[in-house]
């Protein structure tokens, strides 16, 4: 069996994703891991979810929700795309930052092309500015998207394409906007053209191959995100302890049952809230998602657990799935 040999090694693929894929495919077809990367907020999921027409990854107002790399994979008779939503780069402060930097540094260098996501302003961002030295060093290509023109002028789009221009001279650099889908329709053949010729890496009917599992974890984490704002989510890793089909049911039913895991009990009291009301309007909402993802009825189990220092716990942010 053939497969692709350029599979980026810090993308930890399994043999199973690997021996799944590949059927032969005609000359010319062109295939590879695109990363999408940008501070927080600047559009990036919603660029994904353009692309693929598909909600994979989660779009939310509140920075950093996107800690998982979350891949969609666009596949057409000519060429299969691998997206890598990648967390935020920023300076670390602790484990789980440093280790997010890390992991995205890694991949950089091992993916095609890189789709670095910035919104327009009137200079150039400390923040983008730090991740602009790091990717120009790198050999990996880099096109520079500059996103949400929608809520600014013509003009100074025009002034922001020179500001980059300036300093990054082999960067492709394109307007559009992800909420609109303005300037994005020519997109994704561009990508194409920057990616090896080769055989997919993944089946074709799979729009991601984050395992449903994980989608759900990170379903309930949005709800949490939605309904409590601030006050917890920092603290909040989710882990979906068993998922399972109830052969009894002749019209099919998931079980699902998931621990959400705080550092504080008096952050277990809030996601709990008064007679238990806050916990419920969160499995409420993922319960609904999960439906809709997964075409069944669920049937979803909720706890909440204090797992104490577990952000700087290595062997914790393995089991989340951070590692
Ligand atoms: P991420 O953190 O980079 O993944 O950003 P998101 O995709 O979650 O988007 C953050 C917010 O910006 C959401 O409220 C989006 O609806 C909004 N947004 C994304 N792209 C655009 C755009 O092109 N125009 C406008 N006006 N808003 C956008
Ligand atoms: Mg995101």
């Amino acid at each position: 069996m053939r497969y692709n040999a350029s599979v980026p090694t810090a993308l930890n693929l399994t043999n199973e994703v690997i021996v799944k894929h590949i059927h032969a495919r005609e000359e010319g077809f062109r295939s590879g891991f695109v990363a999408i990367i940008g501070r927080p907020n600047v559009g990036k999921s919603t660029l994904l979810n353009l692309m693929l027409k598909e909600k994979v990854a989660i779009v939310s107002d509140k920075p950093q929700t996107t800690r998982n790399e979350i891949r969609g994979i666009l596949t057409e008779k000519e060429f299969q795309i691998v997206f890598l939503d990648t967390p935020g780069i920023h300076k670390a402060k602790d484990e789980i930052n440093r280790f997010m930097v890390q992991k995205a540094l890694a991949t950089f260098n091992e993916v095609d092309l890189i789709l670095f996501v910035v919104e327009p302003a009137d200079q150039l961002g400390k923040g983008d500015q730090y991740i602009g030295n790091i990717l120009q060093d790198l050999k990996t290509p880099v096109f520079l998207l500059i996103n949400k023109i929608d809520l600014v002028s013509e003009d100074s789009v025009e002034h922001q394409i020179e500001l980059y221009k300036e300093r990054f001279q082999n960067w492709k650099i394109i307007p559009i906007s992800a909420l609109t889908g303005s300037g994005a329709q020519g997109l994704v053949k561009l990508i194409v053209e920057n990616l090896p010729e080769g055989h997919p890496f993944f089946p074709d009917d799979q729009f991601t191959d984050q395992p449903l599992r994980a989608l759900c974890a990170e379903l309930i984490r949005e709800k949490v995100f939605e309904c409590l704002g601030e006050e917890v989510p920092y603290a909040v890793a989710v882990e979906v302890t068993a998922f399972r089909e109830d052969a009894k049911e002749p019209s099919g039913l998931v079980v699902i049952e998931a621990t959400v895991h705080v550092e504080r009990s008096s952050q277990k009291g809030i996601l709990i809230g008064k007679k238990g009301q806050m916990l419920k309007k969160i499995g409420t909402a993922a319960r609904q998602d999960m439906e809709a993802l997964l075409g069944t009825k669920v049937y979803l189990n909720l706890w909440v657990k204090v797992t104490k220092g577990w952000r700087n716990d290595p062997k914790s942010l393995r089991r989340f799935g951070y590692q």
